[in-house]
Order: structure tokens, then sequence, then C-alpha cells
């Protein structure tokens, strides 16, 4: 049976065959033949729901903003802090040794200052989406700085907006926390965090 959406159209020469397809031998179909109901088919209305399974070291992440906590894994031979967790250091290949809770402040690594929206339309206030370190409570050393890396950030974090009065005034390693949307409005998504804010 053959599916063919009412927008797609086709002029009257064309048909559904193609060169390959025409040195076998029978009819080719024409659009008429769709029109005047020349053959069979149907219209189908595809319902494109489906379910996103976010795996074992995401849906914990998830799980723990909607309780407005930050969390991550650890790996004890690279001694660094996964943010957002994954359950394997990709550095050594090792499984992660335990999950590791995090504050919810850090610090900027890199952000843009965008006065035009996704779909292209200009704003006075600029978004700011930046690339935050998340600080670690444990261990200490993991997340910091380490000159021993190329790049020297051994630690984890995510993009995330940043919202400052004046987005002048912002500058790469500006220390920044997390503001939380109300516990009730709170789904388990990243976007459970409105915005980080400049912490002096
Ligand atoms: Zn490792």
């Amino acid at each position: 049976m053959n599916a063919l959406s009412k927008d797609q159209t086709m002029s009257e020469s064309t048909t559904l065959e193609t060169t390959a397809t025409n040195k076998l031998v029978g009819t080719n179909l024409r659009s008429r033949d769709f029109r005047t109901g020349g053959v069979f088919f149907e219209v189908a209305k595809p319902k494109l729901e489906y379910a996103w399974d976010t795996g074992k070291a995401i849906g914990k992440f998830l799980t723990e903003l909607k309780k407005g906590k930050i969390v991550g894994t650890y790996c004890a031979q690279c001694k660094r802090t996964l943010v957002p967790p994954r359950m394997f250091c990709e550095l050594c290949f090792k499984d992660i040794d335990k999950w590791v809770p995090l504050k919810d402040t850090g610090v900027i690594q890199t952000f843009s200052v965008c006065f035009i929206t996704w779909d292209m339309k200009r704003v006075k206030n600029p978004q700011i989406p930046a690339v935050i370190t998340i600080d670690t409570v444990h261990p200490p050393e993991a997340g910091s700085l380490d000159k021993t890396t190329p790049g020297g950030w051994r630690g984890g974090g995510f993009m995330h907006l940043v919202k400052v009065k004046d987005w002048k005034s912002l500058k790469i390693g500006d220390r920044v926390k997390a503001v939380w949307k109300p516990k009730a409005q709170r789904k388990g998504a990243i976007t459970d965090i409105k915005y980080f804010e400049v912490i002096k």
C-alpha cells in the first residue's frame, strides 16, 4: 500500500518509479491516479510521540535537580568529578567510583552575549549562555583548575544562562550561583535552574 501525504505534490509527468525500477515490467503511477482514486492509498498522520530514556547517570542528575541539588560522579583514578555525571570516566574508561554532591556555585569558563534570539529576533537585553564549572565539595581537589591537563580543566560543568545587570561587567572567571525555580515548578530538567547569577 502506498502512503502519500496531502501536501506532497507531483507533476503529471512525475512518477513514483525511479529510473532503476523503470526497467521492471508494470505501469507507472501518476499523480492523477491518486487524485481520481485510480489506486488504493492511505494518507497517514503519524503520532510522533516517544519516550526517551535518560540513562542511569543523567536520570539521577535530573532527579536531583528536581530536589534543588547538583550531583556528579567521581573517578578515583583520575581524581576528577564528572558533571553532568557519567557512569564511566572518558579519560581512563574505568567505571566511576561514587556519586558526589556538589555545590550550586561555580566559575564562568566562557560565555557569549547574544542580542538575537534563536528565532532571529533582536533583543535589547542580551541572553548570556555560559559554560560554568561547578564547584565540588568532595573531594576538594577535583573540579579545580589543574595545569597538568590540556585546557587546564579537569572538573565538570555545563552550559546555562547567566543573568547580570550590566553584561559589559561580566568576565571569564566570575563566580556564579544557581537561581532555582520554586520547588513546585521543577520538572527534573536542567531548566529547573532558571539561570546563574554573579556572586562576589
Ligand atoms: Zn578516570
